[in-house]
């Protein structure tokens, strides 16, 4: 690499954030132009999205990231994550990181099958959102450990990939529900807690910013500087 004159000068200011990660956090994105509109204006801001997956290679020194890299999540799978939310980064060749609560899957407002393996071909990354959306300090040890693990099967049965990562419902966890997703094989889990995920980090409970289409694009891309 090409650092001529640079000797052992200290890093650029921007390298005290190196590894952090803003994740978003989006539920229903309708079908006004709102999510287009942000994506644009991360896109022309330098942002480039990423997977989880990668994110946590990176981490590990196992990848490298894009100067500024963004996680867009789909809490639940609306239609309107195939409708909007897919077309409009299929056209950058983003990916989205899709939280499945594995029940919503063919439901009436949900996604069929077809439309999330048309994501995942996307290059989207599926992970687990649970099967039913309870609460998972409110459930005893047998469900909670069916909401991790069959969630996580029934994924990996129905469209061959293996979901490394888990969504807490409702952002509630506790060290219980913590300790059992690390038992059931994730890598880590996202929150509702409000920041940037950071390598240091506790990797079970990655923090989040949630957004709303209805954000304005300047705002949004006010947040995420002040986040870092
Ligand atoms: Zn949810």
């Amino acid at each position: 690499m090409a650092l001529a004159g640079a000797g052992a000068a200290a890093p650029p200011a921007a390298a005290a954030t190196v590894g952090e990660v803003p994740i978003l956090t989006y539920h229903r994105v309708g079908s006004s132009p709102g999510f287009a509109r942000q994506v644009a204006a991360l896109e022309r801001s330098g942002y480039r999205a990423v997977t989880l997956g990668r994110v946590w290679q990176s981490w590990r020194g196992e990848a490298a990231l894009p100067p500024r890299p963004v996680v867009l999540t789909f809490d639940d799978g609306y239609l309107s994550h195939y409708r909007t939310a897919a077309r409009t980064l299929r056209a950058r060749g983003w990916p989205g990181v899709l939280n499945l609560q594995v029940d919503r899957l063919g439901v009436a407002g949900g996604l069929t099958r077809a439309q999330v393996r048309r994501m995942l071909g996307d290059g989207w990354e599926l992970d687990s959102h649970s099967l039913t959306h309870p609460d998972l300090t409110e459930v005893g040890r047998e469900r909670l450990r069916r909401e991790l693990v069959a969630s996580r099967d029934a994924i990996a049965r129905e469209f061959g990939v293996t979901s490394n990562f888990f969504c807490f419902p409702y952002g509630r966890s506790d060290a219980a529900v913590r300790a059992a997703v690390r038992a059931a094989g994730y890598l880590g889990a996202t929150t509702t807690r409000r920041g940037l995920a950071k390598p240091g980090g506790d990797r079970f409970a990655l923090p989040r910013l949630s957004v709303s289409t209805r954000t304005k694009p300047a705002a949004l891309l006010r947040r995420l500087r002040r986040a870092s």
